[in-house]
């Protein structure tokens, strides 16, 4: 069993029920989630918008390998009806994103997949969270 944390965020329709919606697929497809963090509004982030964003952080045991637990957030991300996906650093509002921020300790670098993400310590909206249910992220 893998240990993983999620980073979910949404900024379209009602935010919270997306939130949850992709809770109960994590739960279904990924794995159990074993602490979840509370829901946090931040604003948008790397583009202009009147959405402000609803983010949290999940923690998730899991059997998936880290690209079958990639592909896997990206079908729930479509399944929830995201269409558009970032590219270039561009960034858009978006119904769902759900990021791998950990998976144990490993580091990957490839382009499809980056472990840890590469933002996670310069974002608020995702250190914050963390701290919430995972101390050796606490500051
Ligand atoms: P962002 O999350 O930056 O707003 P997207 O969700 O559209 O943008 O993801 C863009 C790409 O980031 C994806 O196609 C995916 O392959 C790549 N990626 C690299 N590392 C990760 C990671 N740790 N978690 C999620 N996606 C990642
Ligand atoms: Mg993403």
């Amino acid at each position: 069993m893998h240990t993983v944390f999620l980073a979910l965020g949404s900024n379209l329709g009602d935010k919270i029920a997306n939130l949850l919606n992709a809770y109960n697929l994590i739960q279904n497809r990924i794995g159990q989630i074993t602490a979840q963090s509370d829901f946090i509004i931040s604003k948008p982030w790397g583009f202009q918008s009147d959405n402000n964003f609803v983010n949290s952080v999940v923690k998730v045991t899991t059997q998936l390998d880290p690209f079958e637990l990639l592909h896997t957030t990206q079908q729930i991300e479509r399944d929830l009806g995201r269409t558009s996906k970032s590219s270039n650093g561009l960034y858009h509002d978006r119904i769902i994103d759900i990021d791998i921020l950990i998976y144990d300790s490993i580091s990957i670098n490839t382009p499809e997949l980056t472990i840890p993400h590469p933002h996670m310590k310069s974002r608020s909206f995702v250190t914050y969270p963390l701290s919430q249910i995972d101390d050796s992220y606490a500051d």
